[in-house]
């Protein structure tokens, strides 16, 4: 801002305007309503908020950062630290809490596989880092994954220029070991579809020396996978911060060989004149990336899954009692491991589509978002719900399925 433009602001700004200027008179000052009232900006903007019925997904901002995570983020924002110094504690901290050599906060499990991946090609070679995505030149430029693999988040390996090559056998994932082999890449929530378990896919590549990396996004729960990965032998583990572990949204984790880490972070912030300039995560997310690994590390787990599954029975007892309604309750057996619920009914007692159903929650007081399954059933995810409301999701879904009884 120009000095002119300066002055002009503080004389259209009261509150700034009565508070840094001394001349104000008093009357004047008690006129105005207190500087430090919070504001509601959702409130504001008319932003719809809703029962988050749904689950951790970008679209519905994925989950809420605990309290302790907004302490670190609030605790933390009036000072300056040196990234680097920053990367390097946090990274040595996380590190220890999940068995890594190293660690680093990225910008989302996303980043977080496009920056290792990206560490694995270059190594320490600035020049390298400089030429992403551009690899022609590369020696070591192809990445492995299995068909089954590929289709969700495969785009992160393809964003540093490499080549991906497809197997689907363990005979083929031999033959397909080159001299222009990087990496492979394993995307845990696919395991149960894959021909590959991860015990034979890393023994291959060990015995070819090539390094392996784990997309575990969303497999938290259980928090053992957490170190699981890394133990297993794993060079690289990828983790969403802004899922389970109720980080900043925009976080997220990469760790695994200090070699690794170190030539990942020649592709991030700070250094420019890379491909990951734009994958930046303040001070604050960093220190709020930490916060909530910590917290979600130390939390009873146990208590929490039992406070799930009383949520979950809340809703699946109030269902039940609808004539031709029926909820299931069901641990998806990866990514988003927690009791979730299968409401279904008849159509022919119940004249309601999925589609008019998860519409009518939307529309109806309060808001509450909950994916569709097929033409007469719903999903409903209990573990993004604020104490309390799974009382009013348990209402409103009797009541939209009584009112459309036959
Ligand atoms: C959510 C997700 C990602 C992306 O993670 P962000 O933290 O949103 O960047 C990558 N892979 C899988 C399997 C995911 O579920």
């Amino acid at each position: 801002m120009k000095r002119r433009d300066v002055v002009k602001y503080l004389s259209i700004a009261p509150v700034a305007g009565a508070v840094a200027g001394s001349a104000a008179p008093l009357e004047a000052v008690a006129a105005i309503p207190a500087a430090t009232a919070k504001r509601d900006l959702i409130k504001e903007l008319g932003l719809r908020t809703f029962i988050n019925a749904y689950g951790v997904y970008t679209t519905h901002t994925a989950s809420l950062m605990s309290d302790e995570v907004l302490d670190a983020i609030n605790g933390s924002s009036k000072k300056f630290v040196l990234y680097n110094d920053l990367q390097d504690k946090v990274g040595e901290k996380i590190a220890a809490m999940c068995h890594a050599e190293a660690a680093m906060v990225t910008s989302g499990c996303w980043s977080a596989i496009v920056l290792g991946t990206a560490g694995v090609l270059t190594g320490m070679d600035r020049k390298k880092v400089a030429l992403l995505p551009d690899v022609s030149s590369f020696e070591k430029n192809e990445v492995i994954v299995q068909r089954s693999h590929m289709g969700s988040y495969d785009h992160t390996l393809t964003n540093t220029g490499i080549k991906r090559v497809v197997v689907e056998t363990a005979d083929e994932l031999e033959k397909a070991i080159s001299p222009k082999t990087a990496m492979t890449w394993f995307y845990n929530e696919a395991a149960p579809w894959g021909k590959i378990g991860h015990e034979e896919w890393l023994a291959i590549a060990k015995k070819h020396n090539i390094p392996t990396m784990v997309d575990i996004a969303a497999d938290v729960p259980p928090v053992e996978n957490l170190w699981k990965f890394n133990d297993m032998g794993y060079d690289l583990v990828c983790v969403s911060g802004g899922k389970a572990i109720r980080g900043p949204q925009s976080a997220g984790i990469l760790m695994g060989r200090k070699h690794l880490i170190a030539a990942a972070r020649l592709s991030a912030p700070p250094g420019g004149n890379n491909i990951g300039r734009g994958m930046k995560v303040n001070k604050e997310e960093i220190l709020g990336m930490y916060a909530a690994l910590e917290r979600f590390i130390n939390l009873d787990h146990g208590k929490e899954w039992k406070m799930w599954e009383d949520r979950a029975a809340i809703i699946a007892n109030a269902v039940n009692k609808v004539r031709g309604a029926k909820a299931e309750i069901f641990v998806p057996p990866h990514a988003n491991v927690t009791p979730t619920l299968r409401i279904n009914w008849d159509q022919s007692l119940i004249k309601l589509t999925s589609r008019d159903m998860t519409a009518n929650l939307r529309d109806g007081e309060p808001s509450i978002e909950a994916p569709k399954y097929v033409e007469n059933a719903l999903i409903i995810s209990v573990w993004m719900m604020q104490p309390g409301e799974e009382k009013i999701v348990a209402r409103r879904l009797t009541e939209e399925l009584n009112k459309a009884s036959v």
